[in-house]
């Protein structure tokens, strides 16, 4: 099958040197990218910026912003059978990137921010039967409801929960804690387990077990 995976932070500029970003490492992403490749698949990753090796025979599209990151997504999304959407996009952006680097002054700054468009959102209106959509909900807290809501209105056909409240796990780290919930209804608790486990399971899971989809 064809795989499309997006990985890793966006980064949203402020000026010439600045950005708003967040600590995803891209290693969750790249695990998946490479779990799928091992299984046969072919496999596109869209990634923001990370300080990982680009995998071996893995097509690899870099982006940096929210916006790029749609571009390329949108422009490989017909020609796949599953996405899996790991990317961890900046909600918001700044209105308006100032040229050059900006001066300090004023005691008080404020920065007006824009809302980013929500990718998995939209793939989710324009996704076809055949294809399956697999989104992540990195939630702070046992808040299980908050992923069955993010599966239902971002119409994936699984999501991969991740409480990033527990230290040594999530962000970051090697290690993962996750439950793949899907869209019929299965609830999937897995181990605490490397990165590259889970992905291998993960990619078993949402090729395998999709019966009544
Ligand atoms: O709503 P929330 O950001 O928690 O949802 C997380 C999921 O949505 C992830 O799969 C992430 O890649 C995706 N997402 C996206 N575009 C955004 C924000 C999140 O595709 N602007």
């Amino acid at each position: 099958m064809k795989f499309l995976v997006t990985a890793g932070p966006t980064q949203e500029p402020i000026d010439s040197v600045r950005y708003l970003s967040n600590y995803s490492s891209g290693k969750m992403g790249y695990a998946l990218a490479e779990a799928a490749r091992r299984a046969g698949h072919q496999v596109t990753l869209v990634s923001g910026p990370t300080a990982l090796k680009p995998p071996a025979k893995i097509r690899v599209i870099p982006v940096t912003t929210a916006i790029e990151m749609r571009r390329a997504v949108m422009q490989y999304f017909r020609g796949s059978d599953v996405v899996i959407k790991v990317a961890a996009v900046a909600d918001y952006r700044p209105v308006r990137q100032i040229k050059g680097k900006m001066k300090k002054g004023k005691k008080n700054l404020s920065l007006k921010l824009t809302l980013n468009p929500d990718i998995l959102k939209e793939l989710g209106k324009k996704k076809k039967r055949n294809q399956i959509l697999v989104g992540f909900a990195a939630e702070a807290g046992q808040k299980i409801s908050e992923a069955k809501r993010k599966l239902k209105e971002k119409n994936c056909d699984w999501i991969v929960f991740n409480d990033i409240s527990k230290k040594g796990v999530g962000f970051g780290s090697d290690q993962n804690k996750v439950t793949l919930l899907s869209r019929t209804g299965q609830v999937i608790p897995l181990k605490k387990a490397s990165k590259k486990i889970i992905a291998t399971y993960i990619v078993y899971a949402i090729t395998r077990l999709n019966m009544g989809r």
